[in-house]
């Protein structure tokens, strides 16, 4: 599809980020090209008109496309962040990294239950993050209906620990 490749050509490469040995998937000239990032934002946009009462975005990155995405469904906006810095009482989760792990959080009343909730995230690698950021949405007694990024690394498999959750990717690499 036009748009899957648009998205391949704009997106960079940075080999050995944020280590050695790992190639970084750079989303920011998407953002930066104003009608390629409008046709990225329609096309998650198109798929869950009227079937979403909140998106969440996960820091950083998911902010960013995922509030768009909010503004454009008119419904409203819970961020999921690393631990620590949501000010509110929260529900915090943890998972396993290639070494040590990591903890995401989400305001308790950032989602209500039975809402039917839409996650959104630039880059899905090995999946604990959005896994982690369903959990939190199921504590807050939600619904996942889906979960969106822009790109998915298909050789990480992180698909197979997000279970039965919708995943859709603009672009598999
Ligand atoms: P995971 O938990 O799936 O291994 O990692 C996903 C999280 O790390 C996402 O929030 C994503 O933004 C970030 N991430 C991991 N690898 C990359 C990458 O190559 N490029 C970008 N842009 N983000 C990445």
């Amino acid at each position: 599809e036009s748009l899957a490749r648009d998205v391949d050509a704009a997106l960079r490469s940075i080999p050995d980020f944020p280590e050695p040995g790992v190639v970084f998937k750079d989303f920011t000239p998407v953002l930066l090209d104003p009608a390629l990032r409008t046709r990225v934002v329609r096309d998650v946009v198109r798929r869950h008109r009227g079937g979403v009462d909140v998106v969440v975005g996960i820091e950083a990155r998911g902010f960013i496309i995922g509030a768009v995405v909010a503004h454009e469904l008119e419904v409203g906006f819970a961020l999921v962040r690393k631990e620590g810095k949501l000010p509110g009482a929260t529900h915090s989760v943890s998972y396993d990294l290639e070494y040590g792990s990591a903890t995401v959080e989400v305001h308790e009343d950032a989602i209500r239950p039975a809402q039917r909730v839409l996650v959104v995230d630039d880059v899905l690698a090995t999946g604990g993050t959005a896994a982690a950021t369903c959990d939190l949405v199921e504590r807050c007694g939600g619904s996942v209906v889906g979960v969106e990024v822009v790109l998915e690394l298909g050789f990480l498999d992180g698909r197979s620990r997000l279970g039965d959750y919708p995943v859709t990717a603009l672009l598999t690499d």
